[in-house]
């Protein structure tokens, strides 16, 4: 590390409160990347952070080196022919919206290499969905996954090592020092690692409510505003929508469930009209600030891509493509199994659903193996909730909350009782939210 500026004098100049210049940002980022500032200096720095805050040009400063602190993708010599667009999502319970979108949105003209993170606590992660579909390979070579995006227009990954590593030492310290929360961190975390995929543009799903990682709608909104903000300063056009995550998004959560669904949605066989609303709102956001489609003929291209059966052929072709069964749309029994278990959840009395809180709901599937308490956990794929109600429901012995699908009675009876507390019940049906909340845009570079 050349010497030019030393790590305490710039935690202490933000400990005081004062706005760090891009060469101190860039200091400090270079020296978390080649482990030349020291894993304290580093814990001291977050903390720094959150407390004193970081302005806006702070927060781009900060992006742009941790993603340059790794390869940054680039499409330019792919030919590609399309814009390359992504999404990204705070996370939530049943959120299996990405599986959806990157097959709408490639049937729409867009290119999606969507890098894609595993799930911890209580919210699913893409990855361990699609690691349910036996075969998937998650990890392409960079080769494949070119071609990938190129023939088919998406390719659902995970992260490697070489993009963003800044933010891998970085995440990993902040984990075990309090600092997970600060917006300014969170806001350069999140998108160091969307924005290496080199992407045209980024739609942001910031969620809010009882499963929500900001469950305030005031924090998820400050949330969004900062990374709009953020991610249209460091150059890549962005929009965010705020949406509700008070209840389960869908009729499912857990791996191969979630899949399940995916294909249910994309075959036109069962449709939530919850999780349609979002899938339709997001995959619209992102033709329009691609420059596919207008605000108005946006929606329509998505419905044709559902209705016309090219969205569900993109997600056979991708999961084909990259190793998965050539089948699994018509055979999904066959190739994402689920535990022998089922166990319908009664409520204690007939009535309404009133509130959820969903976030027990993300707990029970973790609790039954279909999510990890530490990273290094192993999944159950084939466990999960089915036929889950949303609130305003109604429920009673015929009418069964969820159905719980478990590998042993002692899972199913610990996720029954989580449910049912997790629970509130009341003779009439509460007037529904809308699920997608509010736009929020910035102005592009
Ligand atoms: N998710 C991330 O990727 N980074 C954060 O800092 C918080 C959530």
């Amino acid at each position: 590390m050349t010497a030019d500026f030393f790590p305490q004098e710039i935690i202490r100049k933000k400990r005081d409160g004062a706005a760090l210049s891009k060469a101190e940002i860039d200091f400090m980022v270079r020296g978390i990347t080649d482990n030349s500032v020291t894993e304290g200096q580093i814990s001291a720095f977050a903390m720094a952070v959150y407390f004193q805050d970081m302005t806006m040009q702070e927060r781009i400063w900060l992006t742009k080196a941790m993603v340059h602190s790794g390869d940054v993708m680039s499409w330019t010599d792919a030919d590609l022919g399309r814009p390359v667009v992504d999404k990204h999502s705070t996370g939530g319970v049943g959120d299996k919206v990405s599986l959806m979108l990157a097959a709408i949105v490639a049937a729409c003209g867009g290119a999606v290499p969507m890098i894609s993170g595993r799930g911890l606590g209580h919210t699913g992660g893409t990855l361990d969905k699609l690691d349910s579909i036996e075969g998937y390979n998650t990890a392409p070579d960079p080769k494949l996954l070119t071609k990938v995006v190129k023939n088919i227009g998406c390719a659902i990954i995970g992260q490697t090592a070489d993009l963003a590593p800044a933010d891998k030492r970085f995440y990993a310290i902040r984990d075990v020092t309090a600092t997970v929360e600060s917006i300014s961190l969170i806001t350069a975390s999140i998108l160091s690692k969307k924005l290496a995929a080199g992407l045209d543009a980024l739609i942001m799903d910031v969620k809010f409510g009882s499963g929500a990682f900001k469950q305030k709608i005031e924090d998820a909104e400050e949330l969004a505003r900062s990374i709009v903000t953020v991610s249209n300063g460091a150059g890549v056009p962005t929009t965010a929508l705020l949406t509700d995550m008070n209840e389960v998004l869908g009729t499912t959560a857990g791996n191969a469930v979630e899949v399940r669904e995916t294909i249910d949605y994309l075959m036109g066989r069962k449709v939530d009209e919850r999780l349609n609303t979002v899938v339709v709102a997001l995959c619209s956001e992102m033709l329009v600030l691609a420059g596919i489609a207008d605000e108005t003929t946006a929606p329509l291209a998505v419905k044709g891509a559902l209705s016309s059966g090219t969205a569900a052929e993109k997600f056979a072709q991708m999961v084909a493509a990259l190793g998965g069964p050539t089948d699994l749309m018509t055979n999904p029994d066959k190739h994402l199994p689920l535990a022998p278990i089922r166990r319908d959840v009664i409520a204690p009395k007939r009535g309404f659903i009133k509130t959820l809180d969903t976030r027990e709901m993300g707990v029970s599937v973790m609790d039954l193996g279909g999510g990890r308490h530490a990273a290094s956990d192993p999944i159950d794929y084939g466990v999960g909730l089915v036929n889950i109600k949303g609130i305003g429901a109604k429920v009673g012995p015929r009418n069964p909350v969820a159905t719980i699908i478990a590998r042993t009675e002692d899972q199913a009876d610990r996720a029954e009782n989580r449910i049912l507390a997790a629970l509130t019940i009341a003779g009439e049906a509460p007037t529904k939210t809308p699920i997608v909340l509010k736009r929020v845009t910035g102005e592009h570079s």
